[in-house]
């Protein structure tokens, strides 16, 4: 048995207010879990993006989440879980005006391939992009694959 604080697990770097990696502290090994709390324009992953492998499973506590998504753009309110095989595109966002606490949950803990979508100014349109330790691993940044662009930086 593990049982940890949420509060206990140390938080990384991602495009989210808070994110705490949980599979390493509770030892999951086909299940990863992270805890996200996102403020308005926050998102659970840095780009528009797809797993080869792995589904994911977000559970919304609180706020209001809208994913990009194939189908279109999608509202997932508290109380509620959204559910992405492997092979779909999607990207979840706080758009709304309350802090979105959510827990994600992906089997197998492997992605697989990922490809990621962003934006790029210098291409002036999405591209593929690929994510970088920067600043001697205080920041994270997106950079584009067809330009080199840097389109986006994140720190703790
Ligand atoms: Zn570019």
């Amino acid at each position: 048995m593990e049982h940890v604080g949420v509060e206990d697990v140390n938080r990384v770097i991602q495009p989210a207010a808070v994110m705490r990696p949980l599979t390493e502290s509770v030892g999951t090994t086909d299940l990863a879990i992270n805890y996200y709390e996102l403020e308005l324009g926050d998102s659970f992953a840095y780009a528009y993006h797809v797993h080869e492998i792995q589904e994911d499973l977000f559970y919304v506590q609180s706020g209001t989440v809208t994913f990009e998504t194939e189908a279109g753009s999608v509202l997932v309110a508290a109380g509620e879980v959204i559910r992405f095989p492997p092979g779909k595109y999607r990207r979840g966002t706080n758009e709304g005006d309350e802090r979105v606490i959510a827990l994600a949950l992906g089997a197998p803990l492997e992605y697989g391939d990922q490809e990621k979508l962003r934006e790029c100014d210098t291409c002036g349109e999405r591209t593929p992009q690929r994510i970088e330790s920067a600043a001697g691993g205080e920041a994270r940044i997106t950079v584009c694959d067809d330009c080199g662009t840097e389109t986006g930086r994140w720190t703790l």
